[in-house]
């Protein structure tokens, strides 16, 4: 961390900020320069609190030359991989791991017919919410346990892998006895109890980006669950909110590469519920692919209409099979193969 101070000998000022440093950060300080104006900052500065540094009377400016996040960061590993299954691994650079099924889990039928649909492309996780973060308290809210037993006997009877929406720390339990990842939504992206408790699961997490969080806001969110212990989080991009109203939220797919020099995590990239409209997913989950994302989540349904919960950006079967297509394509496209 650099701190550069306003006027020269600033003697005092200096030597308050080196014994505060050490004191409260236990980091050691370095006046460097001719002008002794800039104090270089080293050690874990990781709790500093830069925005009272910056607003201290005589600092010029507060830079940090480290990234909050040490556990998340690029600068520790280059990729993290994990294993789901022995055919699926979600951060592996030659793949792309699909994950679909349905927003909700509405019934026993509903959910086999659409994982039926998922398998059918042979795909290798099924999504399904069994409680549901909705706007609105009048709106369905999820089937809750009975939801999750659907999803664990549905996951059995397929052959596949499972993940569903976890909402607070008390349900953990449950989610470790039902399903096989964990999905932390955009609106709880920053529920902190949340995340320490799921940084003791081992299961993998993937977590949602924030409707408005920032990367670094997002990658100190995944630090809570990795200083927790579990190593296993992989990162979902679903779009933010802009001032844009045509689509759902706006996908930002910058974050793909961006993430990639940040961090070692996987990215996944949520096409559905960026745009909102079924007829506009499959050419979002192309791009997804085309910038690099290590997989995609998609909402299916073999009959949208009587979905309980996201009804129009729902894939029926034949937008679901063009959007299949159309993602083994691209990936084929960049030497990538689809799982
Ligand atoms: C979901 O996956 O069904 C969901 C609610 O997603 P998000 O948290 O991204 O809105
Ligand atoms: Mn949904």
């Amino acid at each position: 961390m650099l701190i550069v101070i306003k006027e020269k000998n600033h003697e005092s000022l200096i030597q308050k900020l080196q014994s505060m440093l050490s004191e409260k950060y236990g980091c050691e300080s370095h006046i460097i320069g001719g002008n002794k104006r800039v104090l270089a900052v080293t050690g874990d500065t990781s709790g500093v609190d830069v925005e009272f540094l910056k607003n201290m009377d005589g600092i010029r400016s507060v830079d940090r030359v480290d990234r909050p996040y040490k556990l998340a960061s690029r600068e520790r590993k280059d990729r993290t991989m994990i294993e789901i299954s022995k055919d699926c691994v979600i951060g592996d650079p030659k793949s792309v791991v699909m994950i679909a099924g349905p927003c909700s889990i509405d019934s026993e039928g509903q959910l086999d017919e659409t994982a039926a649909m998922a398998k059918a492309r042979d795909i290798k996780i099924l999504r399904g919410g069994a409680y549901k973060p909705r706007t609105g308290p009048y709106s369905f809210q999820g089937k809750g346990e009975e939801g999750l037993k659907l999803i664990a006997k549905a996951g059995q009877k397929y052959g596949m892998k499972t993940i569903s929406e976890i909402m607070k720390a008390e349900d953990l339990p449950l989610f470790e006895e039902y399903v096989d990842m964990m999905q932390v939504g955009a609106r709880n992206m920053q529920n902190y109890e949340l995340l320490k408790a799921l940084g003791k699961s081992k299961k993998p997490v993937m977590l949602k980006r924030g409707l408005a969080a920032k990367l670094e806001e997002w990658l100190l969110a995944a630090e809570y669950i990795l200083a927790g212990g579990n190593p296993n989080v992989i990162l979902c991009e679903r779009g933010i909110r802009t001032f844009e109203e045509e689509v759902r939220f706006t996908l930002c797919l910058g974050s793909v590469p961006a993430l990639r020099e940040l961090t070692h995590l996987p990215i996944i990239v949520d096409p559905s519920h960026a745009m909102g409209k079924t007829r506009w997913v499959k050419d979002a989950a192309l791009g997804g692919v085309a910038v690099g994302a290590d997989g995609l989540i998609v909402e299916i349904h073999p009959r949208p209409s009587e979905s309980s919960c996201d009804a129009s950006q729902l894939l029926d079967l034949e937008h679901w099979n063009e959007c299949m297509d159309g993602v083994t394509a691209v990936a084929k496209a960049i030497g990538k193969r689809v799982v």
